[in-house]
């Protein structure tokens, strides 16, 4: 859900009036009674589309929404702009603004609108819960009259935002954890959560783009960090994946042999499934079993801890809102680093250059 009714307050505050789609809510644990109660209207979708100067969302709008907008509604969400710039089509051809928060810089003023690190972080605790209930050991060490249970072994592949949820999580419940991550920063923030950092020596090549992201390897450094892996994997209990390259296909990191390798019963939870898999057994949106490791390739974690999602969501949402409603108004200052950052289109022009390039429109 976009919007939590504790965010109806604060952009009522703004100036604006709040429309919410009937029964949106409930699945978050959001009655329509609440969103009432903090003063939004409740009403069907076609009259919430057909009267709003912006529609917020969490993925895309169905197809047939936007026929209903009014022109120059905007539109803010997590929009796909990188992985599906031309089911945007819609929005440019009509001529609507939209930003894409998954587009909003990472630098400091924008950091309470980073909805990108909100759901990556209830996918990393997520991760690590789900494969605590497939393993069939127990997670912390423990010392019993039966003698002593050694704790599970973890190992996170990639050490962002999920990444580095996974690991405190998997703490929090006495693993033992070790991660690797193409990004030699991460090193230090690996070791502060009590985890071992994996170093694989690539050379001495950038692997990290001026916005922080990882950037795409050669093939050799990629096998070198496979091979690291395979070996880490083979003594593991459960194995976090979580590598991503923005716009990328997930990096392959753990390939069919290193799986092969894995213990009988040990889990493997690939949270870049739905950008190709960091396993090449992954299959997308399946719970699988091979030589006895069980393979999860969730598509969309966030949505199964709807509550705490749809409130983080909800904050960057308004956070975001605050920077374009001034008294009440629209006021979109288009040379704002945030807004340029990430806008998908803006009243027609300001086409994002991966967007135009898939309708075949001119690039900026
Ligand atoms: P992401 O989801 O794009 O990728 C997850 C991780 O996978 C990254 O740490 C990346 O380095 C790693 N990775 C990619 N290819 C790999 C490979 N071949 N082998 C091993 N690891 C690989 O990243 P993210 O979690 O969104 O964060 C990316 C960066 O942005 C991090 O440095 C993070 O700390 C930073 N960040 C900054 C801010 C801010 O300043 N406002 C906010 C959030 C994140």
């Amino acid at each position: 859900m976009a919007l939590a009714p504790e965010s109806v307050k604060k952009l009522a505050g703004l100036g604006a009036e709040i429309g919410i789609e009937a029964g949106a809510g409930d699945k978050a644990g959001f009655r329509d009674s609440d969103y009432t109660a903090a003063g939004a209207a409740t009403m069907d979708r076609a009259t919430l589309l057909s009267g709003a100067d912006i529609v917020t969302c969490v993925n895309r709008l169905e197809a047939d929404d936007y026929s209903k907008l009014k022109p120059n509604t905007v539109i803010i969400g997590f929009l796909k702009p990188l992985d599906d710039p031309a089911g945007l089509a819609p929005i440019v051809n009509k001529q609507l603004s939209a930003f894409a928060l998954e587009l909003v810089p990472r630098i400091t003023r924008a950091q309470s609108m980073d909805a990108l690190s909100s759901m990556a972080t209830v996918a990393g605790y997520k991760a690590v819960i789900d494969a605590a209930e497939r393993l069939p050991r127990l997670f912390p060490l423990l010392m019993t009259a039966a003698g002593t249970i050694p704790p599970a072994k973890v190992l996170v592949l990639g050490a962002g935002v999920a990444g580095l949820q996974a690991i405190a999580t998997a703490r929090r419940l006495g693993a033992v954890v070790e991660a690797y991550d193409v990004r030699a920063a991460a090193g230090e923030q690996v070791k502060s959560l009590g985890a071992k950092f994996l170093e694989v020596d690539l050379g001495g090549i950038q692997t990290e783009d001026k916005g922080g992201y990882a950037k795409e390897l050669s093939e050799e450094a990629l096998q070198r960090g496979r091979d690291m892996v395979a070996k880490h994997a083979a003594t593991s209990d459960v194995v976090i994946t979580t590598a991503q390259v923005p716009g990328r296909r997930a990096p392959l990191m753990l390939t069919e042999q290193a799986v092969q390798n894995m213990k009988p019963g040990s889990v493997i939870v690939d949270l870049a499934a739905s950008t190709g898999g960091n396993c090449a057994l992954t299959k997308p949106g399946e719970e699988i079993q091979n030589n006895g490791v069980t393979i999860l390739g969730p598509l969309n974690v966030p949505a199964t801890v709807p509550f705490h999602s749809s409130q983080l969501y909800s904050r960057n949402l308004t956070s975001f809102l605050a920077l374009i409603i001034d008294k009440g108004a629209l006021k979109i200052d288009m040379q704002d680093e945030i807004l340029k950052g990430a806008c998908v289109a803006f009243q027609g022009g300001n086409v994002h250059p991966k967007v135009a390039a898939a309708l075949g429109q001119p690039v900026a």
